[in-house]
C-alpha cells in the first residue's frame, strides 16, 4: 500500500500554479479547445486557501470555474450532468491538499493568519480529523501489544479485548502474524493472554530485545501488522465517503511518516480513478471535447513577507476525450506528449 501511495511522487513534478495554470490552458488549446466554448471546473477542498488556483483559473481561462468538487478535494460525479450543460470544451481538475511549513519542512499544517496568535493549523484539516479516531487506535494498540519473556519463552502479549472478534470496530491485529500457530494461550493474565511469538516475530525482533519484563511493541507495530474496522456514519454530511475511501489505506497512513501527504497522495489517485470510471459512463459528454486532470496541491504556508498565498499542484494523471474521437491517458511518469500517448498535438502536461 505504501508503494502505491509513494507511485504519486511530489518532489520532481511540483510547480507553482501560476506555472501549472497557464501551460494547463495552453494545452487545452493545443487539443482544439477554443476559449470563447472553455468552462474549466475544479473539485478541491472547501478551504479558503483554494481560493487561489481558482483565481488563477478564473484569470487565464476567463470565466470561473463551476463548483465539482466536495471538501476534501472529493468530485461530485452527480454534477457531471450539469457541468456538461454549461459549456463546450470542458476542463475538470481535481486536487486534494496538504499544507506544508518550509521553516520545519512540515507536512499536514498552515498557518492561519486570521485567527488569535496566528497558529498551525491542520491543512487538509478534513483529512486530519478522518485519520484522528484511526491514529488513536493505533497509539493504544502500540502500548497495548507487548512483548518478552514468559519462563524463557518468547512470547507475544494480546490485549482481550484484540481478541474479541465480534467487536464491530477497532484495530484488528493480523494474529497469525504475531501468534505462533493457532496455539492456545500459553498464560491468561488479567487483561490480556500470552501466546508464543510467531516466527516472523522472533525474526524480526533481535534476541537481546526480548526480556522477562514485557515493554510496548511501539513502532514494531508495522502497517503490515494490523486493519482497521469501523461502523460508518450514514450522515451525508459526515465523514463517510472520504472515510470509506481511505479506510484500506489507513494502516499505512497512520504508520507513515508524513500521514496527512499520504492521505492526499492516496485520495487523489483514488478519485482520478474513481473519476475517470464516472466519466466514461456519463452520456452528457459525449459530443464534447473534454480534459480531467488529478493532481495534489501543495498549501506553502505563507510567510509574513509573501502578499499572495504560493499552492504548487502535483500533477498525477490526465485523461482526455475529445470530439474528434481521440481518447488518452496521461501518466505522471510520462514526459511524452499526448502525441506518444495516442493523440496528434504536442503538449506535455506534466512539467
Ligand atoms: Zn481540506
Amino acid at each position: 500500500m505504501q508503494r502505491m501511495i509513494e507511485n504519486l511522487r511530489i518532489g520532481p513534478y511540483a510547480m507553482r500554479y501560476s506555472v501549472f495554470v497557464p501551460r494547463l490552458y495552453n494545452l487545452c488549446r493545443s487539443l482544439g479547445f477554443e476559449r470563447h466554448r472553455m468552462l474549466p471546473s475544479r473539485a478541491f477542498c472547501s478551504d479558503e486557501g483554494q481560493g487561489y488556483p481558482v483565481i488563477l483559473i478564473a484569470q487565464h481561462f476567463g470565466t470561473f470555474p463551476f463548483d465539482h468538487g466536495r471538501v476534501g478535494g472529493k468530485v461530485s460525479i452527480n454534477r457531471h450532468g450539469p457541468y456538461a450543460n454549461h459549456g463546450e470544451d470542458l476542463v475538470i481538475i481535481q486536487a486534494s491538499h496538504v499544507g506544508y511549513d518550509a521553516d520545519s519542512g512540515r507536512f499536514g499544517v498552515y498557518m492561519r493568519e486570521r485567527t488569535d496568535g496566528c497558529g498551525f493549523g491542520s491543512n487538509c484539516g478534513k483529512l486530519a480529523a478522518v485519520l484522528h479516531w484511526y491514529h488513536d487506535e493505533y497509539k493504544a494498540a502500540r502500548e497495548l501489544i507487548r512483548f518478552g519473556r514468559l519462563d524463557g519463552e518468547q512470547v507475544v502479549y494480546l490485549d482481550n479485548q484484540y481478541l474479541d472478534d465480534k467487536r464491530s470496530e477497532g484495530l484488528f491485529p493480523k494474529l497469525d502474524l504475531l501468534v505462533e500457530g493457532s496455539s492456545d494461550p500459553v498464560r491468561a493474565l488479567a487483561t490480556s493472554k500470552a501466546f508464543r511469538a510467531s516466527k516472523n516475530l522472533r525474526e524480526h525482533l533481535g534476541a537481546d530485545q526480548w526480556r522477562d519484563e514485557s515493554q510496548a511493541l511501539g513502532e514494531h507495530l508495522n502497517a503490515d501488522l494490523f486493519t482497521f474496522q469501523r461502523q460508518l456514519s450514514r450522515d451525508p454530511e459526515e465523514h463517510d465517503i472520504l472515510e470509506q475511501e481511505l479506510l484500506p489505506a489507513m494502516p499505512a497512513l497512520v504508520t507513515s511518516a508524513n500521514p496527512a501527504l499520504d492521505a492526499a497522495r492516496f485520495v487523489t489517485q483514488v478519485e482520478f480513478d474513481r473519476c475517470y470510471r464516472s466519466i466514461l459512463r456519463e452520456p452528457a459528454y459525449y459530443g464534447k471535447n473534454l480534459l480531467f486532470i488529478s493532481g495534489v496541491n501543495i498549501d506553502v504556508s505563507p510567510r509574513s513577507s509573501f502578499p499572495f498565498p504560493l499552492i504548487k499542484f502535483v500533477p498525477w494523471a490526465a485523461y482526455a476525450a475529445l470530439r474528434d474521437g481521440r481518447k488518452f491517458l496521461l501518466e505522471q511518469a510520462e514526459r511524452t506528449t499526448a502525441k506518444s500517448a495516442g493523440g496528434k498535438s504536442g503538449s506535455v502536461v506534466v512539467r
